[in-house]
Formats: structure tokens, sequence, C-alpha cells
């Protein structure tokens, strides 16, 4: 396939790939090492490494280019920390034998990224964090934006392919020449994947966060009855939903507000996004605008998220907006 992001496509893949499999090693552990962020979330010692092997890789391929990622080494200079530093050396050393702890926080806080950029990455190095810890689905999610657009993204979802997508856990989408999966081996196939053509929203599947408090479970429980939806909604964590639109195995994710205030990470969307809108779907707020990201790590102008095959999207934005009319935030 010939498209302007050649090398951003292999230097991307092949350190998502390498992420995917530091973060495998970890999730077959019996109890990953845990700590509590700021914000209360947990982080693993597989989200340092894979963001400290994806930083490094797009470093050396393109050192002029900024990454907006979701992690920062700060906790792990605490002295009570120090053991799970070397727990995410012995990670990467497998691929970086000389790789210091000093090293390591160097190239996590590569990420470190905040303002808006003309050429950028974003990164979150394990999506759905809880979701990996639950042994569920999460997702590796690595996107290139220029001037306020997605051009390349690439999620890795180890577990997804083995309960849908025809047994894939790689896809990625460079814009304007489609969207693609894979298994997570370095030799394997593309297969183009396509959003569904499915046009009566009553025979909609949609999926929606495990974690109600991400999204709303009881306004999209409306939404599905104004709809007709009779099917339960597919919960999982992470951008895995983008992936399970994009090969038609649902046909909407729905992302609506839980609590005023939030902004949603760039890093939590762009990766998926674009995957979607090259698969045919459509993705856009509950005001029906496109998501927003040309303002740093956050999509301050935006509010929930609503995903869809494209067939569906006038349908199901109208009647989320019903549901919300009326109320103020
Ligand atoms: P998911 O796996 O789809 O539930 O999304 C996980 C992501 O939700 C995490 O990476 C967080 O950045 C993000 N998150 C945390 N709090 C909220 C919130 N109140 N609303 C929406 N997303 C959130
Ligand atoms: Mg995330």
């Amino acid at each position: 396939m010939s498209h302007p992001f050649t090398e951003e496509l292999q230097a991307g893949l092949a350190a998502v790939r390498a992420a995917a499999a530091i973060c495998q090693t970890v999730q077959s552990t019996i109890t990953p090492d845990v700590l509590d962020k700021k914000d209360n979330s947990p982080v693993t010692i597989a989200d340092f490494a894979s963001q400290a092997a994806i930083c490094h890789a797009i470093s050396q391929a393109f050192p002029a280019d900024p990454i907006i990622a979701e992690e920062d080494s700060f906790a792990l200079h605490q002295p009570e920390n120090q053991q799970f530093l070397a727990d995410i050396q012995k990670l990467i050393q497998r691929d970086n034998p000389t790789a210091s702890p000093q090293t390591i926080c160097e190239w996590i806080d590569r990420g470190g990224a905040k303002n808006y950029s003309p050429r950028f990455w974003t990164l979150d190095p394990i999506d759905g964090t809880k979701g990996f810890l639950r042994r569920d689905q999460y997702a590796v999610s690595l996107a290139l934006i220029i001037d306020g657009e997605i051009q390349l993204g690439i999620l890795g979802c180890p577990n997804l392919g083995s309960v849908s997508s025809g047994g894939h856990s790689l896809f990625y989408a460079v814009r304007g020449h489609g969207a693609y999966s894979m298994t997570l081996e370095p030799d394997s196939q593309a297969r183009h994947i396509h959003a569904t053509p499915k046009s009566d929203p009553a025979l909609a599947r949609f999926c929606e966060s495990f974690e109600s408090a991400h999204t709303s479970h009881s306004e999209s429980s409306i939404v599905a009855d104004r709809l007709g939806i009779t099917a339960p909604p597919l919960r999982m964590d992470s951008q895995a939903k983008y992936a399970t639109v994009a090969t038609g195995d649902a046909d909407v994710y729905l992302r609506l507000p839980s609590k005023t205030g939030y902004f949603e990470k760039i890093w939590d969307h762009a990766g998926g996004v674009i995957i979607v809108q090259e698969a045919g779907g459509r993705v856009t707020d509950l005001m029906g605008n496109p998501l927003d990201f040309s303002l740093g790590s956050e999509l301050r102008k935006n509010r929930g998220v609503i995903v869809t095959n494209g067939h569906l999207h006038d349908a199901v934005l109208t009647t989320v907006q019903s549901v919300f009319a009326g109320k103020s935030e």
C-alpha cells in the first residue's frame, strides 16, 4: 500500500507490537505490580514499560516529533517505588539490555508534551488499565496528528482476537487509505475492515465502557429503549470498542458523560477514531460536532462521544440528544 506515512506506520506497528508483548507478559503474571495515581486510577509496570518502549522507538525514528502520552515518571523517582522501577527495567531489558532506570524514566518523559503542535503523536500505553487488571480487554493506542487532523492510528488489543475481530488483535488506518486488521505476529497479512451496512437502529448492537464511572449506563439504556434496541450492550474496556465497531462486531459505541466537568483525553480516542472513520463509520460528540484534536491533551470543546457505522449516526445522535435535552450539563 503506497501512502505518505509508510515509515511512520512501520515504526508505529513495530512499537505497538513490542509494547503489546510486554503487556501480555505482565498480564500473565499472578498479580501485576500496581501503583495508585493521584486521580486514584491504577497504573502497572506494564503501563510504564509500554510507554517507555513506544516513546523510545518513536523518538529514534522521528527525533523531532513531540509525544503527548498518558504517564510520567514522577512516581518512579520516589524511594518507596524503586523495586517497582526495577521490575519495569526487567521488562524493558529484554529488547534493550543496557537500559538503566534513569534512561527508562527519560524515555517515559519523552511522552510529556502537553501543548498542541502542528505535528505530534499521542499515546495511551495501556488504555483500560482496569480491564487489563481484570484480565479483560485493553488497548495500546498510538496516533499521529498533523494540523489537528489524525493521519495515522494504531490499536493493539491483545485480548480482542480471542473473542471477536475474526482472530485479529492489531488495527491500523492511514487517512484516505482505509482501515486494516492483523494478528500481533510480525509477518501477519493485513485484512481490510469495514463497519456494518446496518441502517435499522432496532437491530443495532451497541458497546460501552465496562466502568459506569466512565459512561452513563442508565442513559444509554434509555437511548437503546427509544431506538428499539433489544440486544444487551457489549460492555468492554478501552478503545477495543472502536475496533469492535470498525470490524462490524458492533454498530454503535456510546460514551455518555457520567459526571460534569470531565474532559475526554486525546489518547483515549485518537487511535480509535481514525480506524472507525476509515472503516466507513462516523464519530462525533453529543452535539454532532467532530472531536477537536487541536487543543492539547484534552477534548475541551467536546462532550461525550458517539461512534457508529455511519448509517445509524443521525438516528442515534437525535435520540441521544432527546435523552440529554433539558439536562444543563
Ligand atoms: P474505558 O476503558 O472506555 O472505560 O475508558 C478508560 C479511560 O476512561 C481511562 O483511560 C480514563 O482516561 C478515562 N476516564 C476516566 N474518568 C472518566 C470519566 N469520568 N468519563 C470518561 N472517561 C473517563
Ligand atoms: Mg486510557
